[in-house]
């Protein structure tokens, strides 16, 4: 069976974007795929954070996945940290990238330039080093990412090759090894639907766990009163009817598709049955789908946080069944690099 890896950082609330770019996706991919997903809780200190947040987000995201549907029995699922081989591994894939790949990374540009200087600490430019490990530990062949990490995935790929060359093959042979490619190259699995859903506020930029207003995006632990709220006042256009795909108007092929994917419908029927309404009408019938979908995921999150030593056991079967093939892998780092083995 071929192996996906996903994940998600515990930097806040669960939202949208996340559920409808990756979660919700996994729940297919568990049945057919070898599936490792877990809390990157060392990717979400890569801007200042507070310790006490990460904490609770971390169990958070943990029980969200569980009440999405994600299935212990088919996926691990573990917190990132609770395997020390990514930290490991990551330490060695940093001596073998240059750090021209980093400086070039969207995503670094963009948050560092908001943090300002003096608040961006290295391991904002070496996240995607981190991110090339926890994806090679597991020798993925596939790897879910929205829009917003193909980049990060064309490096860890990069990478991959990189090490295979400079430390694989024949050289490691001679060191011990078994030889060939020290790691799988990965690709890049997006889904067609939903890959990038934008904010609620400006139709324009993703939506984001980090943005500072909360008003931006829907949580996924939002209630039916906040849901109707940040609908009513989410940002609109002055255009007659509703329609996908025109560039002018971001915020309604937004809305539209958070509605068909919420709902399951087709673009087509979607179109049918939305493009002549206003606004008003629209915006109710968004939020009832909207809860009506969150509803039952809410209801499972409850039951799951109501029961702490569950969430725990799936963790640490979870951490475990992860460290046995990670810790494979970053051996055979260890090794074709030359390090003493103990
Ligand atoms: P942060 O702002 O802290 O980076 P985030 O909202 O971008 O948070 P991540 O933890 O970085 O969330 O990403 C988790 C997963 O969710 C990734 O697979 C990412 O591609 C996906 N994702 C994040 N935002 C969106 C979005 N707006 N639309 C679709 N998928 C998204
Ligand atoms: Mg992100």
């Amino acid at each position: 069976r071929k192996r996906i890896v996903s994940g998600v950082q515990p930097t806040g609330s669960i939202h949208l974007g996340n559920y409808l770019g990756a979660i919700k996706n996994w729940i297919r991919l568990q049945d057919t795929f070898e599936t490792f997903f877990f809390i990157v809780d060392l990717h979400a200190i890569t801007l200042q954070y507070d310790a006490q947040q990460l904490l609770r987000s971390t169990r958070d995201t943990a029980a969200i996945y569980l009440a999405c549907g994600v299935d212990p029995s088919k996926a691990s699922v573990f917190v990132q940290s609770h395997v020390r081989a990514h930290v490991e591994l990551m330490w060695l894939l940093s001596s073998a990238t240059p750090i021209g790949w980093l400086n070039r990374m969207i995503q670094f540009k963009e948050k560092s330039r908001k943090a300002g200087d003096e608040n961006v600490g290295v391991a904002l430019l070496t996240y995607p080093v981190l991110m090339a490990a926890d994806i090679l530990l597991y020798q993925s062949d596939l790897v879910p990412v929205g829009e917003d990490q193909k980049q990060h995935l064309e490096l860890t790929r990069e990478l991959a090759e990189r090490v295979n060359y400079l430390y694989g093959g024949r050289k490691w042979k001679k060191l011990g090894g078994r030889g060939g490619a020290i790691f799988k190259v990965p690709e890049p699995l997006i889904p067609p639907a939903g890959a990038r859903i934008m904010s609620l506020t400006d139709g324009l930029s993703k939506m984001s766990k980090s943005a500072p207003s909360d008003q931006s995006r829907i949580n996924l632990l939002d209630s039916k009163d906040v849901i109707a709220n940040k609908i009513k006042r989410c940002k609109t256009d002055a255009f007659p009817g509703l329609e996908f795909d025109n560039t002018e108007r971001p915020e309604c092929n937004n809305l539209l598709s958070i509605y068909q994917l919420v709902t399951g419908k087709t673009k087509q029927e979607v179109t049918e049955e939305c493009g002549d309404m206003n606004w008003g009408t629209f915006k109710i019938v968004l939020t009832d789908a909207l809860v009506d979908h969150l509803h039952p995921i809410q209801v499972r999150y409850e039951q799951i946080v109501s029961d702490s030593s569950y969430l725990d056991e799936v963790l640490a079967e979870g951490a475990r069944k992860a460290a046995d093939i990670a810790d494979v892998t970053v051996n055979n780092v260890y090794q074709a690099m030359g390090f003493l083995r103990r």
